[in-house]
């Protein structure tokens, strides 16, 4: 599990992400709502860990903005407001749980857990782009409706692409995408995944953009979008 937490207080953040890497999640820190904006953008999580007393703004601001986008992604608020209101105002602007400081970190993961579970068994529309579809959360590709067959690295990339709608992304944002922080990555692993996804879904499908980074480009085994049905 992929775990993005927005926390700005260090011996808080620092505590949670190694106990919930002890127990195998994956976690990336931000400490601002801008740096979670971000980093949003550019990678795939599984859940998001929201601090609501962040530096640079209030993080339900940050949560309605991201629901007003169409953002699905799990969210836990982690906050020290503990009125009904508080809770309230939290839920409807779009949190999936809520916890008060201080937690115990056990119920923390478990809620996580349950969070994404959840997730899993909700029905998410696909990504439509063309005549590429894809489903964020049973990662299938679909090429005129033909499911491509892709490897999880492949997957991310392209969710990742997709989810930048056309936004040029380096290369260092795509590989932060496809790679956890104990990977080893060749450097020349994110062209070769490139490749393999250029070969399933058609060589316009990632466009390089010299000097910058990639973004998304058309779908389809080497047609033109209009011939792509
Ligand atoms: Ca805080």
């Amino acid at each position: 599990m992929h775990v993005l937490l927005c926390e700005d207080d260090d011996l808080i953040a620092s505590g949670i992400a190694a106990g919930l890497n002890a127990q195998g999640l994956t976690v990336d820190r931000v400490a601002t709502a801008a740096a979670a904006r971000g980093i949003l953008a550019a990678a795939q999580f599984d859940v998001l860990i929201l601090d609501l007393g962040l530096p640079d703004e209030d993080g339900l601001k940050l949560l309605k903005q991201l629901r007003g986008q169409g953002v699905e992604l799990p969210v836990l608020i982690l906050t020290a407001r503990d009125t009904v209101s508080d809770r309230v105002d939290g839920l409807q602007a779009g949190a999936d749980d809520y916890l008060l400081k201080p937690f115990d970190l056990r119920e923390l993961s478990a809620r996580l857990h349950t969070l994404v579970r959840r997730m899993a068994g909700r029905s998410v529309n696909l990504i439509e782009h063309g005549c590429l579809s894809y489903d964020p959360s049973s990662r299938e590709a679909f090429l005129s409706g033909q499911p491509v067959d892709l490897s999880r690295r492949e997957q991310a990339l392209l969710h990742a692409l997709l989810h930048a709608r056309g936004r040029v992304l380096s290369s260092e944002q795509l590989k932060d995408c496809i790679y956890g922080f104990g990977d080893e990555v060749e450097s020349n692993a994110l062209s070769v995944h490139i490749h393999h996804l250029r070969r399933k879904l058609g060589s316009h499908i990632v466009e390089t953009v010299r000097g910058l980074g990639y973004r998304l480009g058309v779908a389809g085994k080497d047609l033109t979008s209009e011939d792509c049905q």
